[in-house]
Formats: C-alpha cells, structure tokens, sequence
C-alpha cells in the first residue's frame, strides 16, 4: 500500500514497568477509506480494492464481519439450524421410521459449533483483506475533515488522509427506556447468542424477525416461550399479512406463546426472577409476567457515535441515519454512506450490494440500486421469505392486482417430506401482469425466494416465470402459483 508508519511516542510508564507504545502518522494517500467491516463495508473494501484503488478499512472491534458474523445472522443462523436438527431428530424422526434413543444436547457444544463458525469467517474476512491488498487499522474512526479520518487505536491515534469516505458503521440494538441489560436475564440479541443455558421460561418483547428467529432456538431446545407484541400481527415491517398469521399458526402449534396486542410498561429483577409488567396496547388491565430470561428485540438503530459528523457537517434525519442520495454521497462531497447506516431494511445483502455499486459509483461505473427487488427471510421453521410488495401495500396504494396462492399441501416434494405447512403467494399487476411481490411460507422459502427476486428484478411477468422449465420434483413450483389464467396450477 506505500503506507509508512512514523513512530511519534515510544514509552510509556504504567505501574512502575515501562512498555512500549506506538503512536501513528500516515503519509498517506488512500483511495478510500472505509469505516466500519460489516458485510457492508469489508465487501465494498474488497471491490473496491479490485478497481484499483489503494484502500484502508477501519474497524473498532477485534473482530472483523461486523454485526452480520459475529452477533447477527451468522451465529444465529448455527443456533437455529443446529437446535432444528435436535428438534427434528427428538419429535419427528420416529414418524419417519427412524428411531434413535436418549436424544439430548449439549448446550456448551452447541455453543462452541457456533463460535467456530463465526472465527472461521471472520477469519476469512482478514485474508481476503491481505489477499486484495486491503489495509486494516484497527480502532475506532473518527472523520476530522472531509479528506481525513483519525483512527484511535490500542496504540495511539493514527490519520489517515483520503480521496474518498466510506460509512458503513452500521447499527445497533436499540435500547428499551428505563432498562438496563445485564445480558444475562435481560439481555439483547447479543446476550441470547452467549447464553451459558438454556432458560426454563423466556419472554420474548417484540415478535419481529430477531425475536422469532431466537425464540425459536430456545423453544426448540425446551424453553416455555412467550413473545410479546405491541402490534397484532407478528414477524416485523413488510411481512404479507396472511403469511404473518400462518406463521403465527404453526409456530404456535409448535409450541410458541403469543402475546399480540400487548405494551410493556417495564421490566426488573426481583431476586433471580425477571417481572414483566404489560397492558393492553389499547389500555386496560395490567398484568406482570415472569420469566427467568428476558429477550428484548424491538428493533435496531444506526450506529453514528465517535464518527464526528457533526464536525464536517453531515447531520442526521430524523431516525438518526445519515442521509445519501442515490449514488450513496452525503451532503459532503467524497463522503458516502451504505448499509444499516442508511434507509432501507437493515439486512446483510442489502449492505453488501449498497457496497459494491456505491464504490463502483465512485469510479464512474453507473449506480442503480433497486430497493423493490431486496429479499426477506425468516429462518424459523417453516421460513419465510418475501420481496415486493405485500397485499396491505399494494391496497394502500390502491393499485389493482392479481393473487395467484398455491398451497405446500398440495406439492408432491413438501408432501413426501412431510412438510406441508404453508403456500405461496404472487401478486401480480391486474392489467400487465408484472410481478409486484411473492410471499413465501414453507420449506426453503429462503432459498426459493431468490427465484421471484430474479424474475422481479427483470420486471419479469407472472406468466414468464410460470412457462420456464423446473425440476421436479421441487420443494414447489414457484410459477404453480401463478393464475394468470393462462398456465394451469403444476403442484408437483
Ligand atoms: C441477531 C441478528 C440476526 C440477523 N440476521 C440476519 C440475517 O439472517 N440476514 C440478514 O440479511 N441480516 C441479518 N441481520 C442484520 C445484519 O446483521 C445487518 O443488516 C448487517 O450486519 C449490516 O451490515 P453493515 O455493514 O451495515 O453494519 P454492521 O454489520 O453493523 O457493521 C458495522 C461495523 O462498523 C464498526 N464500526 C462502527 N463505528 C465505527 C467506527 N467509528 N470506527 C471503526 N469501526 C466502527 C462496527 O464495529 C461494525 O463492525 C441480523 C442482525 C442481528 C442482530
């Protein structure tokens, strides 16, 4: 990278011994500098990196992958797929002629698996920094000017003076008022991703993406789970309706509790209980729970803090992101921004193609970005993913459209494997039959979704995708669905 490290400070004193220390000064000449090595930023580092330009990533935290791999969906994604197959081997494995006595876990193992996951990508992720010629300093990023970013490290503060500013701090959790997390009994989604055993009661506040994904976990791995929700529907922003109450249904018949239309008013410790004092959303009677361990997972919000914004004078909106236009640039030229940060949902895919357009952006290459075609998914069981627009959507903006709804009951894969829970859902455009949203409930709706992704970024109509031509026999056929009156239903 042609960085040369001046060394300004050299010892220190502490407790009578005197050990080294370093304190920095670049003579620079970054490209871009990037702030922050979630799936947001170290992705665009490495495109970025791959354009040819000479780049620094800076990140706070010993670890790098930000919240995505070390807190986020990678080691709850272990959790979940690791407590299904105990689930799965404990309750189901009998109906299908396979019998295996004295099934138990080992919570430690089990979150062991999960902690060998996360350093083995975020292991990954320093690599292909060295491999791309990405340079890390490590500490928090400060931005002192619009072409500089002060770094304060373990070993002193270090500048580093740039062409280009990349924020990608992405978010964190937000907090709850008048509750402290000792993430222990009251704990965040951080906290539930290092218990040290599984809890006999859990309280879930906020029935979103996080809190059914993790109550899931302990629910499966034998927690008495109650998810309490402000709204009377479950599953967070976007999430079609009816899908919302299917999954409702079977999480339930699983054994999930749900409190819908419920506020909590606070939440304490009394001795080793954790009480949970809630009423009606509407008013009315006050009622206390109690539980062992608290979830609190009511949302996240965008990360700013040390990052000196207000010193080049980029202020926040009014939900505290920093505010882009559609190249990515803030109000301050050679300063952008990407990923939770920013608008838009707060998920991993999102940051990491907001990345590599923006940093393509900034070496003349065009920007488009669809924020139409971004895909969800719930990794319960069934999961659920969706992109588009929901029915309640496309209702409120009045917009006239076709629904084309096919059952799991009714395909031959979900039947022989004895996972019928749940159908898909297309809408589409009355008039021109353009896909404008699919909801999917059921076995690999994760991976199935991606398919309607396609054919929606393509402005695909609901009949191009019902005449393509699909293995069978498939988990199901995503153009089954489609009653364009044109194909007839496939189920198998
Ligand atoms: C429990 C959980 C499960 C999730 N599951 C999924 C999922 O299945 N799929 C999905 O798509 N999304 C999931 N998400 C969301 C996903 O993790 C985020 O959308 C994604 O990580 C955002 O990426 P980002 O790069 O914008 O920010 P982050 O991943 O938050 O990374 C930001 C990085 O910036 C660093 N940083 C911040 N400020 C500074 C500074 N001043 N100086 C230096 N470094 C700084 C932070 O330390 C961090 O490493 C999940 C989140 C949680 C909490």
């Amino acid at each position: 990278m042609g960085y040369k490290f001046l060394n300004l400070a050299s010892s220190l004193r502490v407790g009578g011994f005197r050990i080294a220390t370093r304190q920095y000064a670049t003579a620079h000449d970054a490209d871009i500098v990037v702030i922050g090595s979630g799936p947001g930023g170290y992705v665009a580092a490495i495109k970025a990196a791959q354009l040819g330009m000479k780049v620094v990533s800076v990140e706070k935290e010993p670890s790098l992958g930000g919240t995505c791999l070390n807190v986020g969906c990678i080691p709850s994604k272990a959790l979940l797929h690791n407590s299904h197959l105990y689930h799965q081997a404990k309750h189901d494995f009998k109906n299908r002629g396979i019998n295996i006595s004295d099934i138990s876990f080992d919570f430690k193992k089990m979150m062991d698996y999960k902690a060998n996951a996360v350093k083995g990508l975020t292991g990954g992720i320093a690599m292909l920094f060295q491999k791309n010629k990405v340079q890390l300093v490590r500490g928090v990023g400060t931005i002192v000017a619009p072409n500089k970013v002060e770094v304060k490290g373990e070993n002193g503060v270090e500048t580093v003076n740039t062409k280009n500013i990349l924020i990608a701090t992405g978010s964190e959790v937000t907090p709850f008022p008048g509750v402290t997390f000792d993430e222990k009994q009251i704990i965040t989604s951080t906290g539930a991703l290092a218990l040290t055993e599984v809890p006999k009661k859990m309280l879930v506040i906020g029935a979103g993406v996080i809190g059914l994904e993790l109550g899931s976990v302990y629910q499966r791995l034998g927690a008495d789970v109650t998810a309490i929700e402000f709204l009377n529907s479950i599953g967070g922003v976007g999430i079609d309706g009816e899908v919302g109450k299917t999954l409702q249904k079977v999480l339930s018949k699983q054994g999930m509790n749900f409190k819908l239309g419920t506020k909590v008013l606070g939440v304490r410790k009394e001795g080793s209980i954790v009480k949970v004092d809630v009423e009606a959303a509407k008013g009315g009677n006050k009622e206390t729970l109690e539980c062992d361990v608290v979830l609190i997972s009511i949302g996240r919000r965008p990360y700013t803090k040390d990052l000196g914004l207000d010193k080049v004078g980029i202020a926040l909106d009014d939900r505290g992101r920093v505010p882009v236009n559609d190249k990515f640039q803030t109000t301050v030229p050679g300063i952008y921004a990407i990923g939770d940060v920013i608008h838009g949902p707060m998920l991993a895919h999102k940051a990491e193609d907001e990345g590599i357009v923006c940093v393509e952006g900034i070496k003349g290459l065009p920007v488009h970005f669809n924020y139409d075609a971004i895909p969800s998914v719930i990794y319960t069981s069934p999961e659920v993913g969706w992109v588009g627009k929901s029915e309640e959507d496309l209702k409120k903006e009045g917009k006239a459209y076709k629904v084309g709804k096919f059952p799991f009951l009714a395909n031959s894969r979900a039947k022989t494997n004895g996972e019928t829970d749940g159908f898909v859902k297309v809408l589409s455009d009355k008039a021109t039959d353009v896909i404008l949203g699919t909801h999917i409930i059921g076995p690999g709706a994760g991976e199935l979704v991606n398919e309607a992704v396609l054919a929606q970024e393509y402005g695909a109509a609901a009949e191009d995708v019902a005449r393509v031509c699909h293995a069978h026999p498939l988990p199901i056929r995503l153009p089954s669905m489609v009653t364009t009156g044109r194909t007839p239903p496939r189920g198998g």
